[in-house]
């Protein structure tokens, strides 16, 4: 029986689909990745790992299942991910799903499936989380020259906005043991970069002993792995101390994706983020302290409720006075049963996107003049495609884009000189 499997969202879907596919492939079945070219795939399986951190993710996944009834109407449908845990209701009630599963049990699957075919009505299995943290593992990541690692899930901030802590739980986290025989899986089937991800992956060993940067020691510690990379980090976890801990690990990339949202203050409080601006900017500067050239990369959201014109221009000017190398922005979408759902002052779609385009616009000159300062550095990328062009494409170890004249194999370490930039990439010889 063939799995046809389709991931929205993060990182950590990514990687909690790569370990549905081991797990589907250990129980017999055949899997592979969903496409919408497909020819109709008879009573085979479509398997959704769903994403809900905005209104567009849900509307997508909506359409995306109309679609695949449409088009493989005797089609098995299984949605699991964070939209069926977070609106378990909503999900049991999409009459093109035959299964609805929480992300807390990805583990039996293949029981669901067992009692699925012996009786197939639908089934719904969206189960409370708990503070057991559910390891799945993997030992491949398929067409991926980097492997996400998750070692977090959860969080316990409920920032105003933010549907995650209802589809995804409290903090809770491996061990560094588990981590260890991960890493080493992964080393042995060929991966020299290892991304560390999680929720809130800051928060990771919270309350145990032991912090994120030992998480990079321990995955540091595989001889075939060349680079560690961090997912996103919140930064009100980022002390000194751990700033420190970090220093000492010569295969941590230097390169730390700094989650902001806004560089308002007024704007942070009716967030209920952690920080304010100036800890933020404190931050920002103790990182590159401890790693000079280092990357510094965001998310900003616009638009949020009850953000004056006076705050925007005060966020915008805040975030261009860190010259980040790269900015992602979000206007700010209403989430149901988030704080910030229930303000009576929402903003409309047409000032949210002025603002992003605003704030993209300013990102895209930051992230060009953070490319053009690597004019004349010696690089080293990791490639990853080759281009029809006859151009391999890599990054280097802060994350900059880099284009490189020659067909060069994946999963290369390639020294570079960089020589010009063009379309926010860097040229390298
Ligand atoms: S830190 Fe805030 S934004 Fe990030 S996952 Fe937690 S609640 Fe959501």
């Amino acid at each position: 029986m063939t799995v046809y499997l389709h991931t929205q969202g993060c990182k950590v879907n990514q990687y909690e689909s790569q370990a549905m596919r081991e797990m589907l492939a250990e129980n017999g079945y055949t899997v592979c990745e969903f496409s919408s070219t497909l020819p109709d795939i008879g009573k085979g399986i479509i398997l959704i790992n769903s994403c809900t951190v905005t209104g567009e993710s849900d509307r997508k996944l909506r359409q995306f299942l109309r679609r695949c009834k449409r088009n493989h109407p005797h089609s098995i449908l299984i949605l699991t991910g964070c939209f069926s845990q977070a609106f378990p209701k909503e999900a049991e009630r999409l009459e093109e799903v035959d299964i609805v599963l929480g992300n807390s049990q990805r583990k039996i699957l293949p029981q669901i499936l067992d009692s699925y075919f012996k009786n197939p009505q639908k089934i719904v299995c969206v189960k409370e989380h708990t503070k057991e943290y559910e390891h799945l593992s993997i030992h491949q990541f398929d067409e991926r020259t980097r492997a996400f690692l998750k070692i977090q899930d959860g969080c316990d901030c409920f920032c105003s906005y933010c549907i995650i802590p209802f589809a995804r739980g409290r903090n809770r986290f491996s061990t560094l043991e588990e981590i260890k025989t991960e890493v080493e899986n992964l080393g042995r089937a060929g991966f020299k970069e290892i991304v560390l991800t999680g929720i809130n992956l800051t928060a990771f060993g919270r309350g145990q002993g032991y912090d994120l940067a030992d998480a990079v020691h321990v995955a540091a510690s595989v001889s075939e792995i060349v680079r560690v990379r961090l997912g996103s980090l919140e930064p009100d976890d980022i002390t000194p101390t751990l700033i420190e801990k970090l220093k000492g690990e010569p295969k941590l990339c230097p390169h730390f994706h700094l989650s902001l949202q806004s560089g308002c203050d007024e704007t942070l409080k009716r967030m209920r983020r952690r920080y304010t601006s100036k800890e933020y900017k404190t931050v920002c500067q103790n990182l590159r302290d401890a790693f000079p050239g280092c990357a510094l990369t965001t998310d900003v959201m616009v638009g949020f409720v009850g953000e004056t014109e006076d705050e925007f221009n005060t966020s915008f000017q805040f975030v261009k006075s860190i010259g980040f190398s790269k900015i992602h922005v979000f206007p700010y979408s209403i989430r149901p049963g988030t704080k910030a759902a229930e303000e009576p002052i929402q903003l409309s779609n047409e000032v949210k996107n002025a603002r992003a385009r605003q704030m993209i616009a300013m990102g895209e000159t930051c992230q060009k003049e953070f490319l053009e300062s690597l004019i004349g550095n010696m690089e080293t990328i990791l490639t990853e495609t080759t281009g029809k062009d006859g151009f391999t494409e890599g990054f280097t170890a802060n994350y900059s884009p880099v284009k490189v004249k020659g067909i060069y194999p994946p999963n290369t370490l390639l020294p570079v000189i960089i020589t010009d930039v063009k379309d926010l990439v860097c040229i390298g010889e």
